[in-house]
């Protein structure tokens, strides 16, 4: 493709034709996948500059991989970030970023509404090395102002919290970041950035479980750490030193250089190749997915045996407005609902049909789950009670069969 033509495309057409950083010797049309470890070289001299990072050439796979590269350049293009790096699974990428900016002594302020493994994360592994996480209400402005002081690495969220649906007002939270030097971290794994662009919302650090949505039919886990390079980490206390660096941000110097190397945590080549295609077909999944979500939910409010439906985007959900304004006319391809009771939530799941009983999200099967007996189901019921999980609810993640067909299931599991 012409080069001038390609700048003129927009991102998601660009997406699909971003081009490899170096010729393919076959001209293969996809990128192959590189099952290399060790890269071979010519001369001490070429060693030299490729391992002290001043000629790009890979060196050893933990540390940068042809096919993984490949993906994270399509990411980027698609998100205009300034830096993306991609992980085994969406926790290594969140573990890696709170590591990347906490220390000793430090706390980030957070919600007790997050995915289970990120909740214990932070409640207990961290904790250990002396990082607090401060559990607080993040629509109450004023609460989570009392909760920053000096030692604040990060706001970290949840964009929609799973399975409360709670969204967050980036709006509202980013304006607190800004008046207190502190970086905006989100996990925004339950909206696709082809439909929801963070950065605009004042997200300074983008982290998701690629497992989900980009992945593509569940074939793979993934993790990925977007960084839009908008926070002045001279606010930081831990990574100012690095803020003279001019190829990346103090945070992508930090974690690239340091933190992603230590810990490991790389995705295969074998990975990157099949979400690289996932990422072809993303918006076109889940503008159905998400389609499909909304009219089911709104659907299924009419039944007699649901107490109630959750999803941000139809019109009497108390957070309507603002997920209509970051998200755009869906609120990702989840919904919950609540029947009269834990029995009636057990017979509804074991009842079902066609919908699979699994956990995961945004597969291309719809899947149905009981959150309180499963994800939160090691937890105590007093953690569960500060977690507003309830053991009434059902979680749909909705994919890509025929409308007619999960609600013909739904209601005959809701009847019996
Ligand atoms: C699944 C999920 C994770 C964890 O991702 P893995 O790829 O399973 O490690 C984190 N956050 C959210 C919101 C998720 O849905």
């Amino acid at each position: 493709m012409e080069k001038e033509n390609y700048h003129c495309l927009s991102n998601e057409t660009k997406l699909l034709h971003v081009p490899y950083l170096a010729k393919d010797a076959y001209n293969s049309l996809n990128m192959p996948i590189y099952h290399a470890v060790a890269y071979d070289f010519e001369t001490a001299e070429q060693m030299e500059l490729a391992f002290t990072g001043k000629s790009p050439e890979h060196v050893y796979s933990r540390i940068s991989n042809p096919t993984v590269q490949y993906f994270e350049q399509r990411v980027k293009t698609v998100t205009n970030a300034a830096e993306v790096i991609s992980f085994n699974s969406g926790m290594a990428a969140i573990v890696n970023t709170l590591m990347t900016v906490a220390y000793s002594g430090s706390n980030i302020v957070t919600s007790p509404h997050l995915f289970g493994n990120t909740y214990s994360f932070l409640a207990s592994t961290l904790k250990d090395f002396d990082v607090e996480a401060r559990f607080c209400d993040l629509t109450k402005p004023d609460e989570i102002k009392a909760n920053i002081d000096k030692n604040t690495c990060a706001l970290f969220l949840e964009i929609i919290t799973n399975p409360q649906m709670e969204v967050a007002d980036l709006c509202m939270l980013s304006c607190i970041c800004k008046e207190h030097g502190i970086p905006l971290i989100a996990d925004t794994t339950v909206v696709p950035f082809t439909a929801f662009h963070a950065a605009d919302f004042g997200v300074d650090i983008e982290v998701v479980s690629s497992t989900k949505y980009i992945s593509g039919g569940a074939t793979s886990l993934g993790g990925l750490v977007i960084d839009y390079d908008s926070f002045d980490w001279r606010h930081s206390k831990k990574l100012n030193y690095l803020t003279s660096q001019k190829k990346l941000s103090a945070f992508s110097a930090k974690m690239r250089m340091e933190i992603y190397r230590n810990l490991g945590a790389c995705m295969t080549p074998q990975v990157a190749y099949m979400q690289t295609t996932g990422l072809e077909t993303l918006s076109v999944r889940y503008e159905h997915a998400a389609k499909t979500c909304k009219n089911l939910a709104e659907k299924i409010s009419k039944l007699p045996n649901v107490s109630s439906v959750n999803y941000p985007a139809l019109s009497n959900n108390a957070y309507y407005a603002v997920s209509q304004r970051q998200f755009g006319e869906y609120a990702g391809a989840m919904f919950t609902f609540d029947l009269a009771s834990r029995e009636a939530a057990f017979r509804f799941i074991n009842n079902l049909k066609l919908i699979r009983r699994a956990t995961n999200l945004f597969d291309n099967k719809t899947l149905a789950i009981h959150p309180a007996s499963t994800i939160f189901g090691t937890f105590t019921e007093t953690t569960r009670k500060s977690m507003d999980i309830s053991q009434n609810t059902i979680r749909i993640s909705t994919g890509l069969e025929l409308i007619d067909d999960l609600y013909k299931d739904i209601v005959q599991a809701t009847e019996l």
